[in-house]
């Protein structure tokens, strides 16, 4: 389960704080001791962690905290108060153009989850009354193309394809044109993904960015690789610039590393979260109840 690993150390430290009554700095610096280190094994980001429990020891050793009725209830408030800071604050939602078609770039690595993802996109924004057009620019993949069919089967979302010959950037205007007569007001558009990040691979993102001027550029990363996740976002968000980012597997992810720092280090929030397999397993990302979650 999420986070599973991460809740349970943190709220057997914070419990210890609940219970007592007047608390004193040294408790407080105890007690974050033992917060630094779940986090470090949660995999979230080093700097990330300092600067959290910086943040944290500093309000809660402050005088209205210490002379308080429940001193404990308030860290543990500044603490949650602190971790949905830390994944965002608010929900960050897909921007749509006010001159249709929205279009959606899906970048990301082999196996992140894009494919799937773009699936779960396409039946989430058919679930707001839109109508989305798939579209397969991933030519190099055997059986991407395929793969892409059989999720917008699933969804019963239109796709788009030239087959595996014509260039990303002329199926990605063909598509456009296509969007205009059929009625589709977003393009999503599934683009090819690699073993790892190359020039090749930027070349043709950027070549297709710099053509079509997508709405959004999305990442798709694997949350279960904690800081590989962070460390692609920051490449991806250096060289192409995204808007957003969806954060996938977060289902298996115990640890939950990816979702805590990627935020604070590329500075791009995570939009949807991908919590499983079937085509409904795609949640907007809330960082507050994501906190919740983490502090039980
Ligand atoms: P792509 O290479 O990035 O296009 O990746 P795919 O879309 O083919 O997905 C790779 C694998 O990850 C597939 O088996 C998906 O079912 C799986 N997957 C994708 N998203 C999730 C998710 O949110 N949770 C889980 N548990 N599996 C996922």
């Amino acid at each position: 389960m999420a986070f599973e690993g991460l809740a349970n150390k943190l709220q057997e430290t914070l419990k210890k704080l609940r219970g007592s009554g007047k608390l004193n700095e040294k408790d407080v610096k105890e007690a974050m001791r033992e917060v630094k280190m779940a986090l470090l094994e949660a995999d979230v980001n080093f700097k990330v962690v300092k600067d959290f429990v910086s943040r944290v020891t500093e309000r809660a050793v402050g005088h209205e905290v210490m002379e308080s009725l429940t001193p404990g209830q308030q860290v543990i408030k500044i603490v949650n108060d602190e971790l949905t800071q830390l994944m965002g604050s608010t929900q960050s939602k897909i921007i749509f153009s006010p001159k249709p078609p929205t279009i959606i770039m899906m970048t990301g690595l082999q196996g992140a989850g894009k494919t799937t993802t773009c699936g779960k996109l396409a039946l989430n924004l058919k679930k707001q009354g839109k109508k989305p057009l798939l579209v397969a620019c991933d030519i190099y993949r055997p059986a991407a193309i395929k793969q892409l069919h059989v999720v917008a089967g699933q969804v019963e979302a239109d796709v788009f394809s030239l087959g595996d010959k014509t260039k990303p950037v002329d199926i990605c205007k063909a598509a456009i044109e296509h969007a205009s007569k059929s009625g589709n007001d977003v393009l999503i558009i599934d683009t090819a993904g690699r073993l790892h990040i190359n020039e090749e691979l930027m070349d043709e993102l950027l070549e297709i960015k710099n053509n079509i001027r997508p709405t959004e550029i999305m990442l798709v990363v694997d949350s279960m690789t904690g800081q590989d996740a962070v460390n692609v976002a920051e490449s991806f968000n250096q060289k192409l610039g995204l808007d957003g980012i969806i954060l996938t597997k977060l289902d298996g992810d115990t640890r939950g590393g990816a979702a805590l720092s990627i935020k604070a280090v590329t500075g791009k929030p995570i939009k949807y979260a991908g919590m499983g397999e079937k085509m409904s397993d795609l949640e907007p990302f809330h960082p507050d109840r994501m906190a919740s979650r983490i502090l039980g």
